[in-house]
């Protein structure tokens, strides 16, 4: 999709930005890398992993923007409202690191390393999900959706599809190629036991 809207997402002041929904997997590849490492329980792994990819749940704002195009043929602009402003914060933060807690048994390290990756995705963001043209620079709101003081910006933010993210990502998978390899399970796991064993028993055969 690229079609654009005006954005209000920092307090007053407009940009245009176009919708790439494409880096929650990035996120998700690098919450994963930070979470398998760690000696705890693959539940609590997963915890961790999702810290850092829900701050992209004020993204699905822009369901609602799909069903008024699509039911009511009218435009609305929620998810250029309120995409990195809803969940993208430190009140979110520390919501999910509670959460992510409160379904551990190692409930300080999961809250500590929830934190860590949500932080991780915030700077990711920061850093690298410019787009499309040289203006459109999405700032975090640190303090959002409570107050829109600490609002950050980075005047040399790339491009959501620059080389940086793509390299990135391709290294990412590098690492998740191997520990999969290693330890006989992989990010696949999230959505399927079977496919996850499925994907392993490929690479092993693949690779050994
Ligand atoms: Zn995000």
């Amino acid at each position: 999709m690229s079609r654009k809207y005006t954005s209000n997402i920092d307090g007053g002041q407009t940009s245009v930005v176009t919708c790439l929904p494409m880096n929650p997997v990035t996120h998700l590849f690098l919450s994963w890398t930070i979470a398998d490492p760690c000696n705890m329980p693959l539940k609590e792994k997963k915890l961790i992993t999702w810290a850092g990819v829900v701050a992209d749940l004020d993204g699905l704002t822009m369901v609602a923007d799909f069903a008024n195009r699509a039911l009511l043929n009218t435009e609305s602009e929620y998810y250029f409202r309120f995409h990195h402003v809803l969940t993208h914060g430190l009140p979110a933060a520390i919501v999910f690191a509670i959460a992510a807690a409160a379904f551990a048994t190692n409930r300080l390290k999961v809250a500590m390393l929830a934190l860590l990756t949500f932080h991780l995705h915030l700077v990711c963001d920061l850093i690298g999900s410019r787009g499309p043209d040289p203006g459109d620079i999405w700032p975090i709101a640190y303090l959002q959706p409570l107050s829109s003081l600490m609002t950050f910006r980075w005047s040399h933010q790339w491009e959501l599809n620059a080389w940086p993210n793509i390299l990135l990502t391709i290294v990412l998978m590098a690492i998740i190629f191997r520990q999969a390899f290693v330890n006989g399970y992989s990010p696949v796991c999230f959505f399927s036991k079977s496919a996850d064993d499925a994907f392993v028993r490929t690479l092993r055969s693949r690779f050994e």
